[in-house]
């Protein structure tokens, strides 16, 4: 297990015991613990034992064994409402490179994530042509993997 694990990254410390957290659950793969600065009670994040930095270098049998774990944590607050996030990369805000998920309930509207005004008015409707050349794009990369 050590051996998929780094000495510079605080998340693999953590996995490790060499930096104190709040575990909530682990299994044999991945590890779950409570974000420091929670956007709601029971924040939780859930990481691959394996160091990775982004979603795509992630082994997949790490990935299979995260969700499950999400789905039990999600239930184990209580809240029927929540959301999952998951940060790739400096430009799309991610902080801690070592792949993580998030597990942020959301029990109240002002509590957990809140999407900004701007982001709502952002999302309008495309031209048909412009989702199926892209599509197209996709689909020719998705065939070559
Ligand atoms: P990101 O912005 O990379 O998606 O999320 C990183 C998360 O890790 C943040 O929500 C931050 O509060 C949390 N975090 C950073 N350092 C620590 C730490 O040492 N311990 C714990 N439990 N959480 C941390
Ligand atoms: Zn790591």
């Amino acid at each position: 297990m050590a051996s998929h694990l780094i000495d510079s990254c605080i998340f693999c410390k953590i996995i490790k015991g060499e930096i104190p957290c709040f575990k909530v659950v682990e299994t044999d793969l991945s590890y779950a613990f409570l974000d420091i600065s929670p956007l709601a009670e029971g924040h939780t994040l859930i990481i691959p034992k394996y160091h990775s930095e982004r979603l795509d270098e992630v082994p997949d049998q790490y990935l299979v064994d995260i969700l499950p774990l999400a789905k039990k944590i999600a239930l184990s607050t209580g809240h029927a409402n929540y959301n999952l996030l998951q940060n790739n990369g400096k430009k799309a805000f991610q902080h801690v490179p070592h792949f993580h998920l998030h597990l942020i309930p959301k029990p109240n509207l002002e509590d957990g994530m809140i999407f900004r005004e701007e982001d709502v008015a952002r999302k309008v409707e495309r031209p048909k042509d412009e989702l199926a050349k892209t599509l197209e794009k996709m689909k020719e990369a998705l065939s070559k993997l």
